[in-house]
């Protein structure tokens, strides 16, 4: 639960910071490796929209530019700017398919939704029979 708390909240910070002024949806996501460590993102868009970024991608990218690897746990959180976590945001297919590649096979992955629930997931869950190296 401590990890669950700490991950929405650097999530929720992160948030704040979305760039999302074509789809008015503002996602944070925060990424724990194995040491505990936290990295986070917000979702940053562009006017050519197939240049935008997730949240999620931001956070898993920001972690392996610090040098983290064994990342264990990942938690999303999006709603219309401004609004409180209304919905539960689930990762698209691309950060699935980053996901598949930067985190560890047993990594967790957390949608916040409404009143501070939360939904839990494995990556085989979220990806079944994915595209991976990783045997
Ligand atoms: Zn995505």
């Amino acid at each position: 639960m401590e990890i669950i708390n700490t991950l929405l909240d650097a999530a929720l910070k992160a948030r704040k910071n979305s760039y999302c002024p074509y789809s008015g949806f503002a996602v944070g996501a925060a990424v724990m490796d194995d040491k505990g460590n936290i990295y986070s993102g917000c979702n940053v868009e562009n006017a050519a929209y197939g240049d935008s970024v997730c949240a999620e991608r931001v956070a898993m990218f920001e972690a392996v530019s610090e040098g983290a690897s064994n990342l264990k746990y990942i938690l999303v959180a999006g709603s219309p700017k401004g609004d409180a976590i209304t919905d539960y945001a689930y990762p698209c297919g691309t950060c699935r398919q980053v996901m598949s590649e930067l985190m560890d096979g047993d990594a967790v992955i957390y949608v916040a939704g409404p009143e501070g629930d939360i939904k839990e997931y494995t990556l085989e869950e979220l990806l079944p029979h994915s595209f991976t190296l990783k045997e």
